[in-house]
């Protein structure tokens, strides 16, 4: 094996001749078990090797060119390719690569992000957040506010409230509280979950459940569910609510602007503790540096990952609002909880790089101003193509359905029979002419690096037009 590792050394980069894919196949399918895999199927089909990345584009190992409509998991927000992160990373780990911040120790950029954070965060009044954890991920992130908002009333003096509800075809991670706050039902049969004290509600999906009624009344509806789940839970046992502003990887589903406000009303009425889990949504997705910002709630705790560091290397984290924090510092004693990463220095240098990057190229604005309402208007000049129904965008994420029959509402659309996989096959000819979607079934989603252009949009557009194209003459 040895040998064979050796004879894959990578000389340069962009020549594909320096890579051995075939090997590297062989290598990756003998010996690397892949997040959310079929690896039978993936032993016949080879993985693809990426060796390369450049703002928004990436090579792989064959030498092709392919526009990464997904930056990478939905985290290269400031794009690839960016030299000084990688300079402020090197820096840092020759100064000190590591260090724990258990037993009253601290490091510098753990503090300095800690800082930066605290102003960066929505404003929340009294509420503010001016505290956070750090974590090395997402799902970290959402099994530290399970502990977190379960040690917060045992403060308060209610231990009783224990439930957290959460909503069908969530994503909040794959660890244990993750997978189970999340809705997904091919997580949750596999391996006994949820665990106790989740429940879950439905999502406020317009195109699914909204037939009849405008999209505000829907939002009103959605909410409605929450305080349905309440009353028949019983108020003095449920501890939180957590939702993803926009949900990601459950489709890009954008609720209606009823939606969230009136959440937040009824998690008031009740005393219970709102939870935004902004891992895909935070640092500027939808334009706003947090989602619940252009959502119109304000939340008691918040998560976040990925676009803090851009991806560049993992670092996640819990903005925690007074209200929590409060009972935590002044009452709580030691909060026996924590990850060797909880403030890796080195990642940490990463976020305070990333961030610079985000406000030196105003890239956030950006997204409200300029690239978010170009891919808005290329979206909605697809929805042209006789395969595609309906379309929504929020910020620069994006979604599309893929329809065996148009109509005149979203409603009124008729969708293929799942059997048919056609979001799949769109997926795999949009991966073989260089462009990277996710099919969520029959919905095609997008969420590029905040860096794209507005050029770079409609070079990725018209890509996405002519695998439409290759789709339709398939499915007709
Ligand atoms: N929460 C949301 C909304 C996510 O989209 C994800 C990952 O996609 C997670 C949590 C989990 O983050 P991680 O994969 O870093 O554990």
């Amino acid at each position: 094996t040895n040998t064979k590792i050796a004879s894959l050394r990578i000389s340069a980069p962009e020549a594909p001749e320096s890579f051995d894919t075939q090997a590297l196949q062989q290598l990756d399918s003998a010996h690397f078990l892949h997040p959310f895999t079929d690896h039978a199927a993936l032993r016949e089909r080879g993985a693809r090797v990426i060796v390369r990345g450049d703002g928004i584009y990436l090579w792989d190992s064959e030498g092709k060119k392919i526009i990464d409509g997904m930056a990478g998991l939905w985290c290269v927000n400031a794009g690839y390719g960016r030299a000084s992160i990688a300079d402020a990373v090197h820096a840092q780990m020759l100064q000190l690569p590591f260090y724990n911040s258990f037993f009253n120790t601290t490091n510098v950029p753990a503090v300095k992000l800690a800082a930066l954070l605290a102003g960066l965060a929505p404003q929340n009044g009294p509420n503010a957040f001016q505290h956070v954890f750090f974590t090395g991920s997402g799902s970290e992130a959402n099994d530290t506010i399970v502990r977190m908002v379960r040690r917060y009333w045992q403060l308060a003096g209610q231990p009783e409230r224990q439930v957290i509800i959460s909503r069908r075809n969530a994503y909040h991670g794959s660890t244990l509280a993750g997978a189970s706050l999340g809705g997904m039902p091919g997580m949750h049969a596999q391996g006994g979950l949820p665990i106790p004290g989740i429940d879950h509600i439905g999502q406020p999906n317009y195109a699914e459940g909204g037939r009849g009624m405008s999209e505000a009344q829907f939002g009103l509806l959605a909410a409605g569910w929450l305080e349905a789940k309440i009353l028949e839970l019983g108020p003095e046992n449920v501890a939180a609510f957590i939702g993803e502003p926009v949900q990601g990887a459950g489709g890009v589903i954008i609720p209606p602007s009823t939606y969230w406000p009136e959440v937040q009303r009824i998690c008031d009425k009740y005393d219970i503790l709102l939870v935004s889990d902004e891992v895909i949504c935070g640092f500027g997705r939808l334009g706003t540096w947090f989602g619940c910002e252009l959502m119109g709630f304000t939340p008691d705790l918040i998560a976040f990952a990925k676009g803090v560091t851009s991806g560049y290397v993992p670092l996640g984290g819990v903005l925690v609002g007074g209200r929590v924090a409060h009972q935590l510092i002044e009452k709580g004693g030691d909060f026996n909880h924590g990850f060797t990463y909880s403030g890796h220095p080195s990642a940490c240098a990463a976020a305070l790089e990333n961030i610079r990057i985000l406000q030196a190229e105003r890239l956030v604005e950006r997204v409200a101003l300029e690239t978010g309402p170009h891919l808005k208007a290329r979206f909605a000049s697809l929805v042209a193509h006789p395969l595609v129904g309906h379309a929504e965008t929020c910020g620069l994420a994006a979604g599309l359905n893929l329809v065996r029959r148009k109509g005149a509402t979203v409603h009124d659309c008729e969708p293929f029979d799942s059997a048919h996989a056609v979001g799949m096959l769109c997926r795999k000819h949009m991966f073989d002419n260089g462009v990277i979607m996710r099919a969520v079934g029959d919905r095609m989603i997008v969420a590029p690096p905040l860096s794209i252009t507005t050029t770079q949009i409609d070079e990725m557009v018209e890509r996405i037009q002519y695998c439409l194209d290759l789709t339709l003459e398939e499915v007709v």
